[in-house]
């Protein structure tokens, strides 16, 4: 007997029917004698329109109460899906985050796993139930619900599969797989057969959102075969899988792109020691990620412009943050802008090719996009250009690093 992990995401959980359509892929599974733990997502749109009600009220919140409104999506999914099992004649039972419990880190609106009880789980599963799990959701050390970050839920799923030892843990989606880029916006992207954890890791921290980084980050770390595929095609999926499992490696493996950034520039900056701490370390203190950073060499060697940035959602907070101190600070002016996106080019192959960056550049160069910031880490290269040229980026990409398919 094996026991696998099914993760349904909000569009294979759009409606009733499509949640009777997912009880039937997890009968299939309990017909063949596997056990069966399922994560679901909130049905699509949701979550989305629960975090507007929250900032409808104040766009400051209280983190807290932000969690109790945003994971209430994922409590009405895990009943259908548990009532759906059952007019099956499947034995199910639903799980919120809280009854497991899932302990999280106290950081509300992006917590950490940190440990899962499976003795309830276990013992569920033992008498023969399918486990239906709220995804997305975990217990704080205040002892309040806490949430996972944005598709958080492939999070959920992969933490399970590890601590409860799943041979594997399938992700349903509204693609049938992992493509060179996002299929919804580059008609030509390709589908993946199987993909590295490392390069899948990079796409999801640069924005892909087909799986959540941390998802990706407990699935390598733990050695969790993860899937992804299609609720409704009934196709094979991608695999991710290690790296000395793929023989014949491409020089990029993909192109993403994050519309979840805005930017923030200080101008005259005093150029002194201690400075740059001065101004991450607020920042890091409110829980508010800085990615990419770009400073100027001093041209009068007293001060410097700073540029910076973080996500849409963590923009005012920041904005916020900085004004707060600028008597310490001591810039001339803040300059806010979310009308960015980044675009990111990946693969493996850059750690042994040289000229990936420069071949980024000329492309977007030749269809005349100008570079704000750029950032690289060893698989991958990542540039900040103005919104409105991002479908226009990726499809140059795509085709200059020879993706397209024909
Ligand atoms: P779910 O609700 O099932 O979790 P998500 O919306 O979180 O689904 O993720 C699936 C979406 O990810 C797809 O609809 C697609 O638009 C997007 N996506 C972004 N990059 C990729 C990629 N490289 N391959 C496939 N899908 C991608
Ligand atoms: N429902 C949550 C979201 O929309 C979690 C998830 O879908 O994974 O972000
Ligand atoms: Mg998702």
């Amino acid at each position: 007997m094996a026991r696998i992990v099914q993760k349904f995401g909000g569009t294979s959980l759009a409606d009733i029917e499509r949640v009777k359509d997912a009880a039937q892929l997890v009968k299939r599974e309990v017909g063949a004698d596997n056990q069966v733990l399922v994560i679901v997502s909130a049905m699509a749109g949701i979550t989305d329109r629960l975090v507007n009600h929250a900032s409808e009220i104040s766009t400051l919140h209280d983190a807290r109460e932000y969690d109790v409104v945003v994971s209430t999506g994922e409590q009405l999914t895990a009943g259908l899906f548990a009532l759906a099992l059952q007019n099956l004649g499947i034995a199910a039972r639903s799980w919120l985050a809280w009854q497991i419990p899932i302990h999280t880190d106290g950081v509300h609106g992006k917590a950490r796993i940190e440990t899962i009880d499976s003795v309830g789980l276990e013992h569920s599963l033992a008498a023969g139930e399918v486990v239906v799990v709220a995804g997305f959701q975990g217990l704080g050390p205040d002892n309040r619900v806490t949430t996972l970050g944005r598709g958080g839920s492939d999070t959920t799923a992969v933490a399970l599969a590890a601590a409860l030892d799943a041979e594997r843990c399938d992700i349903f989606t509204d693609v049938d797989g992992i493509y060179t880029s996002d299929p919804r916006i580059v008609e030509k992207a390709r589908k993946l057969e199987k993909i590295t954890y490392e390069e899948m890791l990079e796409m999801a921290s640069v924005g892909a959102k087909i799986l959540q980084t941390r998802a990706v980050e407990m699935a390598m770390k733990n050695g969790v075969r993860l899937q992804v595929l299609s609720s409704f095609s009934g196709e094979p999926g991608t695999l991710v899988i290690d790296e000395d499992e793929i023989v014949e490696q491409e020089l990029v493996s993909g192109i993403a792109y994050s519309r979840d950034e805005a930017k923030i520039t200080l101008t005259q900056v005093a150029d002194r020691p201690g400075v740059a701490a001065g101004i991450f370390g607020p920042l890091a203190d409110a829980s508010i990620n800085v990615d990419m950073i770009v400073q100027n060499v001093s041209a009068d060697q007293k001060t410097t412009d700073l540029t910076f940035t973080v996500t849409k959602a963590d923009l005012e907070r920041a904005v916020a943050t900085l004004e707060e101190r600028r008597g310490d600070l001591g810039y001339a002016d803040l300059v806010a802008d979310a009308g960015v996106v980044k675009v990111s080019v990946i693969g493996v192959g850059m750690r042994s090719h040289a000229g990936v960056a420069l071949r980024m550049f000329q492309t977007l160069a030749e269809k005349g996009i100008n570079i704000q910031v750029i950032s690289t880490s060893e698989i991958k290269v990542s540039v900040l250009i103005a919104e409105e040229y991002a479908e226009l980026a990726l499809r140059a990409l795509h085709g200059a690093y020879d993706l397209d398919v024909d």
